[in-house]
């Protein structure tokens, strides 16, 4: 069964001392809850990574990257590889994020290539997508996102899609406070888990967890996340503090 999933993206936001002080409010509320079938993840910047595990050791709250290099190692000033995350004991990394691949030239074929070391190195991905306003205006936005993800992970083989979580964002709603509709958010994941039982079978697309992400707040969560085809959210903003974190977190 599918696991839903609240997911808070930092970004480039906090320094060490407020990256833990954050993680420790996370982590003193999520004690109190029944998670269930919840899973709760939080994604520090790489600097700040290592002392938010220490913070979240033991408890229900998962640690992830927000990013990852394709290479397994050697001169890549800057970058970060996949091993290097699992030795901090990470599970789990973003890729495709859309400001990747708005600001930093990551194509649908650089992502396939990280999607592949993410997962030979044993991490799950947390993949993103999503159209941008102009393609969602000219009514060209299953197309767009069909051919992200047809892209970026349809060469995997059906087993590897257990390490795969799906985040429809569409751009024009990332940090604009512009949300899709719940009817816009189901439409979509349907078709997105539409796609992928077409490609591969049912199971397969019913298993994978299909998260919205674009100005999720604790006032429009409740109603996205009721949807049947909403697994839960990526969350940028609201994620930064622990009170409206958690508020999405008990949205379910
Ligand atoms: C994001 O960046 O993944 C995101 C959804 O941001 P926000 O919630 O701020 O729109």
């Amino acid at each position: 069964m599918r696991k839903q999933i609240v997911a808070g993206n930092w970004k480039m936001n906090k320094n060490v001392q407020e990256s833990t002080q954050l993680a420790s409010e996370i982590v003193a509320e999520v004690k109190d809850l029944n998670l269930d079938n919840t899973r709760v993840i939080v994604t520090p910047t790489f600097v700040n990574i290592s002392e938010v595990v220490k913070v979240a050791k033991g408890s229900a709250v998962e640690v992830a990257a927000q990013n990852m290099h394709q290479a397994k190692s050697g001169a890549f000033t800057g970058e970060i590889s996949a091993e290097m995350l699992t030795s901090l004991g990470l599970k789990t990394v973003i890729l495709g994020h859309s400001e990747r691949r708005e600001y930093f030239g990551e194509t649908d074929a650089i992502l396939a290539e990280k999607v592949d070391a993410a997962l030979a190195n044993g991490l799950e991905v947390i993949f993103c997508f999503g159209e941008v306003l102009e393609d969602r205006k000219a009514g060209n936005h299953f197309s767009v996102v069909e051919s992200q993800i047809k892209n970026a992970l349809f060469h995997l083989p059906a087993d590897a899609w257990k390490n795969i979580v799906l985040a429809y964002e569409p751009v024009w709603a990332i940090g604009t406070g512009e949300t899709a509709s719940p009817e816009q958010a189901q439409e979509m994941h349907a078709f997105i888990r539409k796609i992928v039982t077409d490609k591969y079978n049912t199971e397969v697309a019913g298993d994978v967890s299909i998260l919205y992400g674009g100005s999720v707040n604790p006032g429009n969560a409740k109603e996205i996340f009721s949807k049947e085809d909403v697994d839960g959210g990526l969350i940028g903003g609201a994620a930064l503090k622990a009170e409206s974190f958690i508020a999405l977190v008990n949205s379910f």
